[in-house]
């Protein structure tokens, strides 16, 4: 199989892929695909539920949380939150820390007002941007903030303490590390990077932020649709929940958040040792404070060079090292399924490559 680097979709654990391939074709004794199940079954409902009380056991999500599985992606969710928790007396606050942000941002500013308390934009989002007070913000409807930066590379280290409900997009480092959810009042995930396959977006909401939905919200749009329905208000994305579930059980059987996030980290500290000790030849993006452990962003010193590491690259079966198109040079996303061993692979090959050109 290729070292797969991919932003997302991306890699998925080897184990989970067998798994899911052993029952393609008849899932549990039923004599069909869990593909083939109706979401009104016993079977599905088993599967659904399971991915539930998993993502709540190994994130520790209390009971006054509710788990949505949605669709739509995370962007989807731009718009959904504002559409539901943005009234017209109230503003939504943003820190931007890169393109997701930014998005966010603007779907939220066809809905209502909106406000940016923080921003690295002037600084090509190279970083966090952690100083920023929220005691004053009386009008807040919420404060939005994107955990890690997937295009640029940059991820928070520590998250705002502040009153306001606090809405995170985790969805490039959710289940990546240990996190005190208790610190968020909304927490959405497409599913494409450390969750799963695309198609089922996760969100993790405080009850009693539900109690606050906007009515006028089409039924479809409307987070308590969802929440009343246990997800199952309409067809969900029945396989992309069952891979959930499988993926959600590989991290048990890893040892569960805590191994993940340390093995991340070496994994991450691999690669950023090897743009380090390259004496400037390849330049990472993110500054030391901020570099994220999900993607590591960096550059060489010409557009050629650049073409020659990613075709080098390839030819050694590691793939999908190209940065975003936004921001070129290269990126390699390590995501909880990409092993060690690929990043190993990865910074030697860097190593090789700098001492050849
Ligand atoms: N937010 C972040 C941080 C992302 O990395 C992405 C996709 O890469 C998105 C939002 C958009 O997600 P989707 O494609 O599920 O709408």
């Amino acid at each position: 199989r290729a070292y797969n680097f991919n932003a997302g979709p991306s890699a998925l654990p080897l184990a989970v892929l067998e798994k899911a391939q052993s029952e393609l074709l008849n899932f549990n004794g039923t004599g069909m695909s869990v593909m083939e199940l109706s979401h009104r079954s016993q079977a599905y409902d088993e599967v659904h539920n399971k991915a539930k009380q998993l993502l709540k056991e190994i994130l520790r999500v209390p009971d006054s949380y509710d788990i949505l599985f949605l669709q739509g992606g995370a962007s989807l969710q731009f718009a959904m939150i504002p559409m539901n928790f943005l009234p017209q007396e109230k503003k939504a606050y943003f820190v931007l820390t890169g393109s997701w942000s930014e998005k966010a941002l603007k779907e939220a500013s066809k809905i209502g007002k909106t406000d940016v308390i923080a921003s690295s934009k002037e600084a090509n989002y190279t970083h966090i941007p952690y100083d920023f007070q929220t005691e004053n913000l009386h009008d807040a409807a919420y404060l939005h903030i994107t955990s890690n930066n997937t295009i640029f590379g940059t991820q928070w280290k520590k998250f705002p303490k502040t009153n306001i409900p606090l809405i995170a997009d985790m969805s490039s480092d959710i289940l990546s590390r240990e996190i005190n959810v208790e610190q968020f009042d909304l927490i959405y995930a497409g599913a494409q990077k450390n969750l799963g396959p695309s198609g089922v977006t996760v969100v993790i909401i405080r009850k009693d932020l539900l109690e606050k939905t906007n009515n006028y919200v089409p039924t479809i749009l409307n987070y308590q649709t969802h929440a009343n329905k246990n997800s199952l208000y309409n067809t969900p994305p029945t396989f992309a929940i069952y891979m959930l579930s499988l993926v959600l059980e590989w991290v048990q059987t890893e040892g569960g958040l805590l191994k993940i996030e340390q093995r991340n980290k070496e994994k991450a500290e691999i690669v950023y040792r090897a743009i380090d000790e390259s004496e400037g030849f390849y330049k990472p993006h993110a500054h030391q404070d901020s570099r994220s452990n999900m993607n590591v962003t960096f550059t060489l010193p010409s557009k050629e060079l650049t073409q020659q590491f990613l075709e080098k690259a390839k030819e050694q079966n590691l793939i999908g090292l190209n940065g975003h198109r936004s921001v070129g040079g290269c990126r390699a996303s390590i995501y909880n399924a990409v092993p060690l061993e690929a990043c190993e692979k990865l910074a030697q090959f860097m190593a090789d490559f700098r001492k050849k050109y």
